[in-house]
């Protein structure tokens, strides 16, 4: 079974490694599969998303230390918007889902969400203002609680505190606030 990690990465941060560490300890899986969303359905009607290229060099930064972590731009070269639902049936392959507890708890509203409730196992992140256990008994399908410290941080106030001029250091990997400050990112 693969763990299957997406998400915009706008930027990649702490938290999202954090994320993958408590995956790769907690569940039966063999990788943790980062895939970068091409056009996310969700997010590119409310704000201007980082063009795909950044994000997924961004990813391959943040995760190149760990031979567990692997990146997918799956979704990047796949035209149209990224529905998971897709991204799962291309793998082809047994996986677990890994969702932030905000993530999982709007599954209901994605694209064909019954179908993918039936083929995928999903193992929940706590977020902070979101009961797991609330999402959990929510959402119809197969949902699981991993164990991890609330991680209060996200990447829009990443952004936002870049466009207020400072440094992201120590909140993403020192090569993603490198590559952020080299190619002027969120200014
Ligand atoms: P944004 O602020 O731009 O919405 P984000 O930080 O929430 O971004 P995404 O790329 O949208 O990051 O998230 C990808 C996945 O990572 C989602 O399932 C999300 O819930 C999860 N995630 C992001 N940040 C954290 C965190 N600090 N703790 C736990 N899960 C997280």
């Amino acid at each position: 079974m693969l763990g299957l990690f997406g998400g915009t990465f706008d930027p990649p941060h702490i938290g999202h490694l954090a994320v993958g560490s408590a995956a790769l300890d907690q569940l039966d899986i063999d990788e943790v599969r980062f895939v970068p969303a091409g056009q996310p359905w969700q997010k590119s009607t409310t704000r201007v998303v980082t063009p795909a290229e950044h994000r997924l060099e961004m990813v391959r930064l943040a995760t190149a230390d760990d031979a567990r972590f692997v990146v997918d731009d799956i979704e990047i070269r796949r035209d149209g918007p990224s529905y998971t639902i897709d991204t799962v049936r291309d793998i082809g392959s047994p996986i677990m889902l890994i969702l932030g507890a905000d993530a999982a708890a709007s599954i209901p509203t994605w694209d064909r969400a019954e179908d993918l409730l039936e083929i995928v196992e999903i193992a929940v992140i706590p977020r902070p203002g979101v009961d797991v256990d609330a999402v959990i008994a929510s959402v119809p399908g197969t949902l699981r609680a991993l164990s991890m410290p609330t991680i209060d941080l996200s990447a829009t106030e990443i952004r936002d505190h870049v466009a207020a001029g400072y440094s992201p250091k120590y909140l993403v990997p020192d090569a993603v606030a490198e590559y952020i400050r080299l190619h002027g990112l969120y200014r």
